[in-house]
């Protein structure tokens, strides 16, 4: 048996006359007596093959028992299909193959769904037959994109002399801030590895080793609830560079980004270079979130000085108190109407933390809404004015803390951008946000974390405040947001052991837990460190703004599903008891079944 073999999708009417093998998957099947044809499949397209019960008695006789997902040998010799025949669909449309020999090399059970159309099918029913779905066209192109992709990335991190160096999967736990995911060491009963959340600390040393441009297609794991852009498996272009400020940081990821995004055709290409940049002061201002989705704008503005002497009591109260007022315009907005304020869109509020959402229409015969009894005539104009408010527009205000307004308003301009279709879809928006805040307070404990993670440097200038006032302190730490999505973050380094020092102090951290916990970082910082920062960017997510696709899933060939388990293996299993013996473990209760 020859394997010499001709790709399904390749055959073009120029190669009619021509011997040929293929080798595919029977994508569809059609039994005319006489005649069978067979549109048979593998990665690079579907070719139609036609089996004449006198041309070829045995493979005839071989083709009427072929079922849909058998795969075949066929050998045989092209023909320009009859011009009332031809296939525009396809790309071999023009052509099909006359068999003179059909191998059935695999039979194959019925599917459990379509696997020859992109059907809605559940999803838990696709990841336990993975290889079933990635069969399908849809993955097929996406996964094919992300190796274009990372293919892409590395000819270009090559161009500017980046070098690729692996660093371990089983280390120290990493500072990222998630949980870990923990590997039982069988020989130190009671100690455990860490999976890496990243590369940090090892790219770091790398730049002590003096390698200047590290990059890694990293595998990081954090044990985190899953949402829909967030897997616990995820691979991140991970970068360090040393001798550098956010300046040659900024200029390596404009020329490495856009140019892989440009050579694989994703969607906005050609991306707009320099991203634009915001401080995250400014996005929390103007757009209320620190992921200012740019392709729309409905910015929030404070108004807090125009209602300062209100008669409403519900602002003055909230001024009185130290808080603001901010406020959105929703132009055209006169169609809202008081039920969908007070519905939806007051939910909307609600469940970013606000208290409720005051609202206002200006129309052509003066303001209205039933606060606006509460305000002069020369609040109201401040208002319009500020707010940009044109007649037919409707103003959306929340009092609160200046964090509670932004993140209602925030999260309203984003629910409003896409009920209202102000989002331009075919547009692909870069920016960097910079000058992230050093620390925040974590949710859980109450106490102040890194929001980065703590090897970040700060702004020199806020060196004074990280001891007076740490919430205050700026870092040099920066975002790429992309149509609203944060999809990498990096930042400039402590290199200085004294700032370090006093940045672990500021989360808690003493002298001896940070020997204990980054000893052989400090240590190495001790041999000469060059100044140094990075960046790390999530592929998954690049490739999912870049094929427009919704799902974290579909952009990853073997995912886990929203409870971290793969379907298609049962992972996470139990394991024997002998095993947890090895490892000196003992289960606190026994799992059921
Ligand atoms: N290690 C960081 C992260 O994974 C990125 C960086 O600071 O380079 O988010």
């Amino acid at each position: 048996m020859t394997t010499v073999r001709t790709p399904c999708g390749t055959p073009r009417a120029t190669d009619a006359a021509a011997t040929m093998t293929v080798f595919g998957w029977v994508d569809r099947r059609r039994d005319q007596g006489g005649l069978v044809f067979i549109d048979l499949r593998d990665h690079s397209g579907t070719l139609q093959i036609v089996i004449d019960a006198q041309e070829a008695p045995a493979a005839h006789e071989a083709a009427r028992g072929v079922r849909l997902e058998y795969v075949l040998r066929v050998e045989g010799s092209l023909r320009a299909r009859a011009p009332e025949n031809v296939n525009p669909r396809i790309a071999t449309g023009e052509v099909e193959l006359r068999a003179a020999e059909v191998t059935v090399l695999s039979g194959a059970k019925t599917p459990p769904f379509p696997v020859n159309e992109d059907t809605e099918v559940d999803e838990q029913l696709r990841l336990k037959h993975r290889y079933l779905d990635l069969r399908r066209p849809r993955l097929q192109r996406n996964l094919r994109a992300r190796a274009r992709l990372s293919a892409e990335l590395r000819r270009a991190l090559h161009e500017l002399g980046f070098l690729e160096i692996e660093t371990p999967q089983m280390i120290r736990a990493t500072p990222e801030g998630a949980r870990d995911y923990l590997v039982p060491s069988r020989l130190f009963p009671g100690s455990f590895y860490a999976l890496p959340q990243s590369p940090q600390l090892y790219k770091q040393l790398s730049m002590v080793a003096g390698f200047d441009r590290y990059y890694q297609l990293a595998h990081c794991m954090r044990d985190e609830d899953l949402r829909a852009d967030r897997q616990p498996e995820f691979t991140q272009l991970d970068i360090e560079m040393s001798f550098v400020d956010e300046e040659d940081v900024f200029a390596a990821l404009e020329h490495v980004i856009p140019t892989a995004w440009h050579a694989c055709e994703f969607r906005g290409s050609p991306l707009t270079v320099p991203f634009p940049r915001i401080t995250w002061r400014e996005a929390m201002e103007r757009y209320g979130v620190d992921k200012p989705d740019t392709r729309f704008d409905m910015l929030l503005h404070e108004v807090t000085d125009d209602v300062r002497g209100t008669q409403f009591q519900t602002f003055g109260r909230v001024i009185e108190h130290g808080g603001v007022v901010k406020a959105i315009c929703v132009s055209g907005g006169d169609d809202l109407t008081r039920s969908d304020i007070e519905g939806r869109l007051t939910d909307v509020a609600r469940g970013a933390g606000a208290k409720g959402l005051a609202y206002l229409w200006r129309r052509a015969d003066g303001w209205q809404g039933s606060i606006a009894k509460f305000f002069s005539e020369q609040e109201l104009d401040a208002i319009g004015t500020n707010a940009s408010v044109q007649v037919g527009d409707c103003v959306l205000m929340v009092a609160d803390t200046p964090g509670v307004a932004a993140a209602a308003l925030g999260a309203l301009r984003n629910h409003l951008g896409r009920a209202r279709n102000l989002i331009d879809d075919s547009r692909v928006d870069m920016i960097w946000v910079t000058e992230f805040p050093m620390f925040e307070r974590s949710e859980e404990t109450g106490g102040i974390t890194p929001a980065h993670h703590p090897f970040t440097m700060i702004n020199i200038e806020d060196l004074d405040k990280l001891e007076t006032d740490p919430l205050a302190v700026r870092s040099r730490a920066y975002d790429i947001v992309l149509n609203g999505r944060e999809v990498g973050s990096g930042s400039i380094r402590i290199t200085d052991p004294a700032v370090q020092q006093r940045v672990f102090a500021a989360i808690g951290i003493d002298a001896t837990e940070a020997r204990r916990k980054f000893g052989f970082l400090l240590e190495a910082f001790e041999y000469g460190v060059p100044p140094h920062g990075g960046f790390a960017g999530g592929i998954d997510r690049l490739l999912m703004e870049g094929l427009g696709e919704d799902n974290i899933r579909d952009v990853i060939a073997f995912p886990k599903n929203q409870q971290a388990q793969e379907p298609m293996t049962d992972a996470p299993a139990p394991v024997d008891d002998a095993q947890l013996r090895e490892l000196g473990i003992t289960l606190l209760a026994r799992p059921p079944g």
